[in-house]
């Protein structure tokens, strides 16, 4: 049995350490559980300890859960954390709180038509390419700073952040060196970096939320 209450506690007393010793400001640094491919008694497990912010990254998937959820437990704040194709950007408006996925025009603009309809205004965080992988989602760094300008000025999103997965087996940390250094020239606050396996690092470099999934639930189930 997975202490989902006791992973919760150790992740925070780790997080504040870390911000401590980093001198980063604990109080900005929020936890997101990420709970894709948990089963529902361990997500209930984190709501009934107080957990409120989580991550899914599968609209589908996060509507055959939450919105019964949310209905149950208030203050849920449910955040989008992958990939979103443009036919579902209209689903993901009406269920999500925050989405930290924001990664090419097309999909930027479409969020900002169907946020207008819903009457909506999400926070919004634009995904950078951090380690200039192919196969993974983001914006390249070079076109960052004048997607993020795109994504305010022309689309009117209201983008509060950057977020990055950095390459698997490299060290992460000139990577989340980097994400801030876009973040601060752009004049963005937020800063969601940092999964299970580094998100002390994540903090060290300045996040204001990590991203941690089976560090609280333990491992994931297998994939249908
Ligand atoms: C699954 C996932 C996480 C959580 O990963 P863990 O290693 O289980 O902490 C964080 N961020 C994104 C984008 C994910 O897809």
């Amino acid at each position: 049995m997975t202490n989902i209450a006791a992973n919760l506690k150790d992740i925070q007393a780790s997080i504040e350490k870390s911000a401590k010793k980093w001198q980063q400001e604990v109080e900005g640094i929020t936890l997101v559980a990420v709970s894709k491919k948990q089963p529902l008694e361990r997500v209930v497990a984190a709501l009934d300890v107080g957990q409120r912010v989580f991550g899914e990254n599968r609209v589908q998937e996060a509507q055959n859960k939450w919105p019964e959820l949310k209905e149950k437990y208030s203050g849920v704040e449910l955040r989008l954390i992958g990939p979103l194709q443009t036919n579902k950007a209209k689903e993901a408006v009406a269920l999500f709180d925050v989405i930290e996925t924001v990664d090419r025009p097309k999909l930027a603009r479409i969020l900002a038509k169907e946020m207008k309809v819903a009457g909506k205004d999400l926070p919004v965080y634009i995904q950078i390419n951090i380690g200039e992988e192919e196969q993974k989602a983001g914006i390249a760094i070079s076109d960052a700073d004048a997607f993020i300008k795109e994504c305010k000025e022309e689309h009117g999103l209201n983008v509060v952040g950057l977020m990055c997965i950095p390459p698997a087996g490299e060290q992460a940390a000139p990577f989340f060196a980097i994400l801030k250094r876009i973040a601060d020239r752009n004049g963005l606050e937020k800063l969601s970096m940092g999964m299970s396996s580094d998100y002390q690092i994540g903090v060290q470099f300045g996040a204001t939320s990590v991203r941690v999934g089976t560090g609280v639930f333990g491992s994931r189930e297998e994939q249908k």
